[in-house]
Protein backbone atom coordinates (compact mmCIF):
# COMPACT_ATOMS: atom_id res chain seq x y z
CA UNK A 1 0.00 0.00 0.00
CA UNK A 2 1.18 3.35 -1.17
CA UNK A 3 0.04 6.50 -0.19
CA UNK A 4 1.78 9.45 -2.28
CA UNK A 5 0.74 13.07 -2.07
CA UNK A 6 1.68 14.65 -5.38
CA UNK A 7 4.58 17.06 -5.96
CA UNK A 8 6.14 19.10 -4.43
CA UNK A 9 4.23 22.12 -2.66
CA UNK A 10 6.34 25.39 -2.47
CA UNK A 11 5.47 27.42 0.49
CA UNK A 12 3.21 24.76 1.79
CA UNK A 13 5.32 24.31 4.42
CA UNK A 14 3.51 26.73 7.00
CA UNK A 15 0.25 24.83 6.69
CA UNK A 16 -1.21 22.40 9.62
CA UNK A 17 -2.57 18.94 8.53
CA UNK A 18 -5.57 19.27 6.29
CA UNK A 19 -4.83 23.23 5.19
CA UNK A 20 -4.17 23.31 1.61
CA UNK A 21 -2.44 24.79 -0.76
CA UNK A 22 -4.80 26.10 -3.25
CA UNK A 23 -1.90 25.80 -6.18
CA UNK A 24 -2.32 22.42 -8.37
CA UNK A 25 -0.21 19.68 -7.65
CA UNK A 26 2.44 19.49 -10.41
CA UNK A 27 2.18 15.65 -10.82
CA UNK A 28 1.29 13.12 -12.95
CA UNK A 29 -0.66 9.62 -12.85
CA UNK A 30 -1.53 7.10 -15.28
CA UNK A 31 -4.22 4.32 -14.32
CA UNK A 32 -4.38 1.76 -16.71
CA UNK A 33 -6.51 -1.63 -16.57
CA UNK A 34 -9.89 -0.32 -15.64
CA UNK A 35 -12.02 -2.76 -16.32
CA UNK A 36 -15.79 -0.60 -16.29
CA UNK A 37 -15.47 3.10 -16.16
CA UNK A 38 -18.10 5.24 -15.25
CA UNK A 39 -18.70 9.03 -16.13
CA UNK A 40 -20.80 10.55 -14.11
CA UNK A 41 -22.85 11.87 -17.06
CA UNK A 42 -26.24 10.12 -17.00
CA UNK A 43 -26.78 10.77 -20.74
CA UNK A 44 -23.60 8.48 -21.31
CA UNK A 45 -22.61 7.05 -18.05
CA UNK A 46 -20.59 4.40 -19.36
CA UNK A 47 -17.33 4.83 -21.44
CA UNK A 48 -15.38 2.15 -23.20
CA UNK A 49 -11.71 3.25 -22.01
CA UNK A 50 -9.60 1.61 -19.88
CA UNK A 51 -6.98 4.03 -18.83
CA UNK A 52 -6.85 7.87 -17.65
CA UNK A 53 -4.21 9.85 -18.08
CA UNK A 54 -4.00 12.72 -15.38
CA UNK A 55 -2.01 15.37 -14.81
CA UNK A 56 -1.44 18.95 -12.70
CA UNK A 57 -4.09 17.65 -11.06
CA UNK A 58 -6.57 17.18 -13.86
CA UNK A 59 -8.20 14.44 -15.69
CA UNK A 60 -6.22 14.99 -19.47
CA UNK A 61 -6.66 12.02 -21.48
CA UNK A 62 -9.21 9.02 -21.39
CA UNK A 63 -8.91 6.04 -23.60
CA UNK A 64 -7.21 2.64 -24.00
CA UNK A 65 -4.56 1.28 -23.55
CA UNK A 66 -2.33 4.79 -22.82
CA UNK A 67 1.21 4.57 -22.27
CA UNK A 68 2.25 8.07 -21.61
CA UNK A 69 5.02 8.15 -18.74
CA UNK A 70 3.77 8.92 -15.48
CA UNK A 71 5.51 9.66 -12.05
CA UNK A 72 2.72 7.54 -10.38
CA UNK A 73 1.55 4.26 -12.17
CA UNK A 74 -1.89 2.80 -10.88
CA UNK A 75 -2.53 -0.96 -12.29
CA UNK A 76 -6.56 -0.91 -11.43
CA UNK A 77 -6.11 -4.63 -12.45
CA UNK A 78 -9.98 -4.74 -13.86
CA UNK A 79 -11.92 -3.17 -10.83
CA UNK A 80 -14.34 -0.11 -11.75
CA UNK A 81 -13.61 3.47 -11.78
CA UNK A 82 -16.08 6.26 -10.95
CA UNK A 83 -15.90 10.08 -10.58
CA UNK A 84 -15.60 10.94 -6.60
CA UNK A 85 -19.09 11.17 -4.67
CA UNK A 86 -20.56 14.59 -4.20
CA UNK A 87 -23.14 14.56 -0.87
CA UNK A 88 -25.32 16.79 -2.48
CA UNK A 89 -27.05 17.46 1.05
CA UNK A 90 -23.92 17.87 4.32
CA UNK A 91 -24.06 19.59 7.53
CA UNK A 92 -20.46 20.72 8.32
CA UNK A 93 -19.83 23.10 11.34
CA UNK A 94 -15.42 23.83 11.61
CA UNK A 95 -12.71 20.95 10.90
CA UNK A 96 -13.68 17.70 11.01
CA UNK A 97 -15.65 17.88 13.93
CA UNK A 98 -19.27 17.17 14.23
CA UNK A 99 -21.88 18.74 17.24
CA UNK A 100 -24.49 16.64 16.23
CA UNK A 101 -23.13 13.91 17.64
CA UNK A 102 -19.56 15.04 19.20
CA UNK A 103 -17.68 12.93 16.22
CA UNK A 104 -13.86 13.65 15.42
CA UNK A 105 -12.92 13.08 11.66
CA UNK A 106 -16.57 12.13 10.07
CA UNK A 107 -15.36 14.10 6.80
CA UNK A 108 -12.10 12.00 6.29
CA UNK A 109 -13.89 8.61 6.89
CA UNK A 110 -16.57 9.55 4.46
CA UNK A 111 -14.08 9.84 1.90
CA UNK A 112 -12.65 6.63 3.15
CA UNK A 113 -16.60 6.01 1.69
CA UNK A 114 -16.00 7.67 -1.68
CA UNK A 115 -16.89 10.87 -1.16
CA UNK A 116 -14.47 13.85 -2.69
CA UNK A 117 -16.89 16.72 -2.36
CA UNK A 118 -19.75 17.71 0.39
CA UNK A 119 -22.61 20.38 -0.36
CA UNK A 120 -23.35 21.81 2.89
CA UNK A 121 -27.14 22.34 3.75
CA UNK A 122 -26.64 24.96 6.16
CA UNK A 123 -23.82 24.95 9.40
CA UNK A 124 -26.79 24.86 11.71
CA UNK A 125 -25.07 22.18 14.43
CA UNK A 126 -23.27 24.81 15.81
CA UNK A 127 -23.09 24.97 19.46
CA UNK A 128 -25.73 27.52 21.07
CA UNK A 129 -26.39 29.00 17.41
CA UNK A 130 -29.89 30.70 18.34
CA UNK A 131 -32.50 29.03 15.48
CA UNK A 132 -33.63 30.83 13.93
CA UNK A 133 -30.72 32.81 13.33
CA UNK A 134 -31.13 37.06 13.16
CA UNK A 135 -29.96 37.90 9.92
CA UNK A 136 -26.48 39.09 11.18
CA UNK A 137 -25.68 35.77 13.10
CA UNK A 138 -26.98 33.98 9.83
CA UNK A 139 -24.44 36.42 8.05
CA UNK A 140 -22.00 36.24 10.22
CA UNK A 141 -21.94 32.31 10.50
CA UNK A 142 -22.33 31.92 6.39
CA UNK A 143 -19.37 33.94 5.73
CA UNK A 144 -17.06 32.63 8.89
CA UNK A 145 -17.83 29.01 7.50
CA UNK A 146 -16.88 29.60 3.96
CA UNK A 147 -13.87 31.15 4.80
CA UNK A 148 -12.83 28.25 6.78
CA UNK A 149 -13.13 25.82 4.70
CA UNK A 150 -11.76 27.66 2.12
CA UNK A 151 -8.71 26.52 3.54
CA UNK A 152 -9.38 23.71 4.81
CA UNK A 153 -9.38 19.93 3.22
CA UNK A 154 -9.86 17.05 6.27
CA UNK A 155 -9.07 14.15 4.19
CA UNK A 156 -8.92 16.01 0.84
CA UNK A 157 -12.37 16.79 0.56
CA UNK A 158 -14.14 20.03 -1.05
CA UNK A 159 -16.37 20.98 1.62
CA UNK A 160 -18.72 23.53 -0.08
CA UNK A 161 -19.71 25.31 3.01
CA UNK A 162 -21.49 29.11 3.83
CA UNK A 163 -24.64 28.29 2.66
CA UNK A 164 -26.93 30.84 3.94
CA UNK A 165 -29.82 30.37 6.17
CA UNK A 166 -32.69 32.48 4.54
CA UNK A 167 -34.31 34.66 7.68
CA UNK A 168 -36.78 37.50 7.60
CA UNK A 169 -34.61 40.88 7.30
CA UNK A 170 -31.79 39.88 4.95
CA UNK A 171 -30.98 43.04 2.84
CA UNK A 172 -29.77 42.97 -0.70
CA UNK A 173 -26.64 43.96 0.02
CA UNK A 174 -26.26 40.63 2.14
CA UNK A 175 -26.63 38.96 -1.02
CA UNK A 176 -23.93 40.91 -2.74
CA UNK A 177 -21.71 40.32 -0.06
CA UNK A 178 -21.58 36.40 -0.09
CA UNK A 179 -22.04 36.00 -3.68
CA UNK A 180 -18.36 37.95 -3.31
CA UNK A 181 -17.25 35.69 -0.31
CA UNK A 182 -18.07 33.03 -2.82
CA UNK A 183 -20.50 31.65 -1.79
CA UNK A 184 -22.94 29.73 -4.00
CA UNK A 185 -25.85 27.95 -2.14
CA UNK A 186 -28.61 29.97 0.16
CA UNK A 187 -31.17 27.43 2.08
CA UNK A 188 -34.96 28.15 3.64
CA UNK A 189 -35.39 26.13 6.79
CA UNK A 190 -36.18 28.71 9.52
CA UNK A 191 -37.74 31.09 7.21
CA UNK A 192 -41.37 32.10 8.65
CA UNK A 193 -43.72 31.45 6.04
CA UNK A 194 -46.82 32.97 7.40
CA UNK A 195 -44.66 36.47 5.58
CA UNK A 196 -44.74 34.53 2.29
CA UNK A 197 -47.23 37.32 1.34
CA UNK A 198 -44.55 39.88 2.04
CA UNK A 199 -43.13 39.17 -0.91
CA UNK A 200 -39.51 38.67 0.65
CA UNK A 201 -38.33 35.38 0.06
CA UNK A 202 -39.36 35.85 -3.57
CA UNK A 203 -37.01 38.46 -3.67
CA UNK A 204 -34.33 36.78 -1.92
CA UNK A 205 -34.70 33.93 -4.75
CA UNK A 206 -34.70 36.61 -7.52
CA UNK A 207 -31.43 38.47 -5.38
CA UNK A 208 -29.80 34.46 -5.53
CA UNK A 209 -30.22 34.32 -8.82
CA UNK A 210 -28.93 37.32 -10.50
CA UNK A 211 -25.90 36.51 -8.73
CA UNK A 212 -25.61 32.68 -9.75
CA UNK A 213 -26.08 31.17 -6.27
CA UNK A 214 -28.47 28.05 -6.08
CA UNK A 215 -31.48 28.22 -3.98
CA UNK A 216 -32.40 25.04 -1.82
CA UNK A 217 -35.34 24.38 0.23
CA UNK A 218 -35.88 22.19 3.83
CA UNK A 219 -39.00 20.17 2.61
CA UNK A 220 -41.68 18.53 4.29
CA UNK A 221 -42.05 17.88 8.27
CA UNK A 222 -40.10 19.36 10.61
CA UNK A 223 -36.56 19.06 11.30
CA UNK A 224 -34.66 18.04 14.22
CA UNK A 225 -34.41 21.50 15.72
CA UNK A 226 -38.12 21.43 16.06
CA UNK A 227 -37.99 25.11 14.26
CA UNK A 228 -38.33 24.68 11.18
CA UNK A 229 -41.45 25.04 9.18
CA UNK A 230 -43.31 22.79 7.18
CA UNK A 231 -42.48 23.45 3.21
CA UNK A 232 -45.36 20.92 1.04
CA UNK A 233 -46.13 21.13 -2.53
CA UNK A 234 -47.52 24.68 -2.14
CA UNK A 235 -44.58 26.01 -0.26
CA UNK A 236 -41.94 24.91 -2.73
CA UNK A 237 -43.99 26.02 -5.79
CA UNK A 238 -44.36 29.68 -4.74
CA UNK A 239 -40.76 29.91 -3.54
CA UNK A 240 -39.24 28.21 -6.86
CA UNK A 241 -36.15 26.84 -5.32
CA UNK A 242 -33.56 25.41 -7.76
CA UNK A 243 -33.28 22.20 -5.37
CA UNK A 244 -35.90 20.54 -3.17
CA UNK A 245 -33.95 19.48 -0.23
CA UNK A 246 -34.47 15.99 0.72
CA UNK A 247 -37.86 15.56 -1.14
CA UNK A 248 -38.59 12.12 0.44
CA UNK A 249 -38.03 12.88 4.08
CA UNK A 250 -35.08 14.86 6.40
CA UNK A 251 -36.76 13.03 8.16
CA UNK A 252 -40.22 13.17 7.40
CA UNK A 253 -41.66 13.96 3.30
CA UNK A 254 -44.81 15.74 2.07
CA UNK A 255 -47.24 13.69 1.21
CA UNK A 256 -47.25 11.12 -1.88
CA UNK A 257 -49.67 13.36 -4.14
CA UNK A 258 -47.49 16.35 -3.06
CA UNK A 259 -44.30 14.73 -4.40
CA UNK A 260 -45.68 13.56 -7.07
CA UNK A 261 -47.15 17.12 -8.26
CA UNK A 262 -43.54 18.46 -8.10
CA UNK A 263 -41.87 16.11 -10.29
CA UNK A 264 -44.70 16.52 -12.50
CA UNK A 265 -45.49 20.72 -12.66
CA UNK A 266 -42.21 21.51 -11.88
CA UNK A 267 -38.28 21.30 -12.95
CA UNK A 268 -36.70 22.00 -9.66
CA UNK A 269 -33.56 19.23 -8.63
CA UNK A 270 -35.52 16.31 -6.57
CA UNK A 271 -32.89 15.64 -3.56
CA UNK A 272 -33.03 11.78 -2.15
CA UNK A 273 -31.01 12.02 1.48
CA UNK A 274 -30.27 8.93 3.78
CA UNK A 275 -32.28 10.85 6.38
CA UNK A 276 -35.19 10.16 4.60
CA UNK A 277 -38.11 7.26 4.18
CA UNK A 278 -36.99 4.85 2.11
CA UNK A 279 -40.95 4.08 0.87
CA UNK A 280 -41.23 7.54 -0.49
CA UNK A 281 -38.03 6.72 -2.33
CA UNK A 282 -39.84 4.12 -4.41
CA UNK A 283 -42.51 6.68 -4.88
CA UNK A 284 -40.84 9.38 -5.71
CA UNK A 285 -39.04 6.85 -8.00
CA UNK A 286 -41.97 5.62 -9.87
CA UNK A 287 -42.86 9.36 -10.69
CA UNK A 288 -39.44 10.45 -12.12
CA UNK A 289 -39.84 7.46 -14.16
CA UNK A 290 -43.33 8.42 -15.48
CA UNK A 291 -41.85 11.97 -16.51
CA UNK A 292 -38.86 11.13 -17.16
CA UNK A 293 -36.91 13.35 -14.78
CA UNK A 294 -34.07 10.81 -14.17
CA UNK A 295 -31.49 14.18 -14.61
CA UNK A 296 -33.43 15.81 -12.02
CA UNK A 297 -32.48 13.12 -8.77
CA UNK A 298 -30.01 14.07 -6.66
CA UNK A 299 -28.26 11.97 -3.79
CA UNK A 300 -26.70 13.40 -0.50
CA UNK A 301 -27.20 11.95 3.00
CA UNK A 302 -28.04 14.76 5.55
CA UNK A 303 -25.53 13.96 7.75
CA UNK A 304 -23.95 14.76 10.09
CA UNK A 305 -27.15 14.81 12.54
CA UNK A 306 -30.00 12.84 14.42
CA UNK A 307 -29.42 9.88 11.70
CA UNK A 308 -25.48 9.97 12.72
CA UNK A 309 -22.34 9.81 10.93
CA UNK A 310 -23.09 7.62 8.34
CA UNK A 311 -19.32 7.29 5.76
CA UNK A 312 -20.66 4.64 3.92
CA UNK A 313 -24.24 6.67 3.30
CA UNK A 314 -23.34 7.69 -0.05
CA UNK A 315 -22.38 3.99 -1.14
CA UNK A 316 -25.91 2.65 0.41
CA UNK A 317 -27.88 5.03 -1.20
CA UNK A 318 -26.90 3.88 -4.35
CA UNK A 319 -27.05 0.69 -3.74
CA UNK A 320 -30.86 1.20 -2.35
CA UNK A 321 -31.83 2.99 -5.81
CA UNK A 322 -30.05 0.08 -7.73
CA UNK A 323 -31.43 -2.62 -6.14
CA UNK A 324 -34.88 -1.77 -4.83
CA UNK A 325 -35.75 0.81 -6.87
CA UNK A 326 -34.61 -0.41 -10.14
CA UNK A 327 -31.98 2.60 -11.32
CA UNK A 328 -29.14 0.87 -13.21
CA UNK A 329 -26.44 1.36 -11.11
CA UNK A 330 -24.44 3.80 -13.66
CA UNK A 331 -27.20 6.28 -13.74
CA UNK A 332 -27.44 6.16 -9.69
CA UNK A 333 -23.85 7.18 -9.55
CA UNK A 334 -24.64 9.98 -11.89
CA UNK A 335 -27.29 11.10 -8.87
CA UNK A 336 -24.58 10.90 -6.81
CA UNK A 337 -22.21 12.75 -8.93
CA UNK A 338 -22.28 14.50 -12.31
CA UNK A 339 -26.58 15.71 -11.49
CA UNK A 340 -25.22 17.05 -8.22
CA UNK A 341 -22.36 19.31 -9.83
CA UNK A 342 -25.01 20.43 -12.06
CA UNK A 343 -27.82 20.96 -9.82
CA UNK A 344 -25.39 23.35 -7.77
CA UNK A 345 -22.78 25.03 -10.41
CA UNK A 346 -19.88 22.66 -9.98
CA UNK A 347 -17.33 22.03 -12.25
CA UNK A 348 -17.37 18.16 -10.83
CA UNK A 349 -18.59 14.71 -10.53
CA UNK A 350 -17.70 13.49 -14.04
CA UNK A 351 -14.79 11.44 -15.87
CA UNK A 352 -14.21 13.92 -17.94
CA UNK A 353 -11.15 15.47 -20.11
CA UNK A 354 -10.19 18.80 -17.97
CA UNK A 355 -12.28 17.86 -15.02
CA UNK A 356 -10.81 17.60 -11.85
CA UNK A 357 -9.26 14.32 -10.88
CA UNK A 358 -11.76 13.28 -8.47
CA UNK A 359 -11.75 9.06 -9.04
CA UNK A 360 -12.68 6.28 -6.78
CA UNK A 361 -11.65 2.37 -7.63
CA UNK A 362 -13.76 0.02 -6.45
CA UNK A 363 -14.63 -3.85 -7.00
CA UNK A 364 -17.16 -6.71 -5.14
CA UNK A 365 -16.39 -7.57 -1.80
CA UNK A 366 -15.35 -11.17 -1.56
CA UNK A 367 -18.22 -13.07 -0.90
CA UNK A 368 -20.74 -10.68 -2.77
CA UNK A 369 -23.10 -12.79 -5.69
CA UNK A 370 -21.97 -9.67 -7.61
CA UNK A 371 -19.32 -10.12 -10.43
CA UNK A 372 -18.15 -6.34 -10.01
CA UNK A 373 -17.84 -3.39 -8.51
CA UNK A 374 -20.88 -1.91 -10.58
CA UNK A 375 -23.23 -4.91 -10.10
CA UNK A 376 -22.30 -5.12 -6.53
CA UNK A 377 -24.68 -1.85 -6.58
CA UNK A 378 -27.27 -3.78 -8.63
CA UNK A 379 -27.27 -6.65 -6.33
CA UNK A 380 -27.12 -4.18 -3.50
CA UNK A 381 -24.39 -5.07 -1.98
CA UNK A 382 -21.81 -2.52 -0.67
CA UNK A 383 -18.49 -2.46 -2.71
CA UNK A 384 -15.33 -2.12 -1.57
CA UNK A 385 -12.96 1.12 -1.88
CA UNK A 386 -9.18 0.24 -3.41
CA UNK A 387 -8.35 3.94 -4.35
CA UNK A 388 -9.44 7.62 -3.71
CA UNK A 389 -7.99 9.90 -5.39
CA UNK A 390 -8.70 14.21 -5.54
CA UNK A 391 -7.57 16.94 -7.34
CA UNK A 392 -5.28 13.98 -8.67
CA UNK A 393 -3.66 12.91 -5.29
CA UNK A 394 -4.25 9.72 -3.98
CA UNK A 395 -5.91 10.36 -0.63
CA UNK A 396 -6.75 5.95 -0.14
CA UNK A 397 -4.11 4.19 -1.88
CA UNK A 398 -4.90 0.13 -1.34
CA UNK A 399 -8.03 0.02 0.45
CA UNK A 400 -10.46 2.14 2.07
CA UNK A 401 -10.59 2.52 6.32
CA UNK A 402 -14.45 2.33 5.91
CA UNK A 403 -15.50 -0.68 3.61
CA UNK A 404 -14.18 -4.57 3.79
CA UNK A 405 -11.47 -4.94 1.61
CA UNK A 406 -12.26 -5.46 -2.30
CA UNK A 407 -11.95 -8.73 -3.87
CA UNK A 408 -8.95 -7.19 -6.27
CA UNK A 409 -6.96 -4.36 -4.94
CA UNK A 410 -5.35 -1.53 -7.18
CA UNK A 411 -1.51 -1.63 -7.11
CA UNK A 412 0.09 1.93 -7.09
CA UNK A 413 3.68 2.25 -8.07
CA UNK A 414 6.26 4.68 -9.04
CA UNK A 415 6.35 5.54 -12.76
CA UNK A 416 9.14 6.90 -15.17
ZN1 LIG B 1 -30.38 18.86 6.42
Amino acid sequence: MVRRRAGPRPGAGALIEGQHDVSPARHSTLIRNIGTLVTGDLDNPLRPADSIFIEDGLIREIGNGITRPAETVIDARGITAIPGLIDSHSHPTFGDFTPAQNALSWITHYMHGGVTASISAGELHVPGLPLPPDPTTALSLALLTKRCFDNLRPGGVKVHAGTLLLVPGLKEADFDTIAAAGIRLVKFIFYDYSLLPNGEAGRYVRWARERGIKVKIHSGGVSRSGVSQLAGVRIVKLLGPDIVGHITGGPIPMPEEEVTEIVAETDFYLEICSSGNPGMVLHLMRAVNAGNAFHRVLIGTDTPGGTGVIPRGMLREIAFLSSVAGVPPEAAIAMATGNVARAHGLSLGRLEEGKPADIVLLDRITGSVAKDGLDSFAKGDLPGISVVMIDGEIRVGGRSQQTPPPEHAAEVREGK
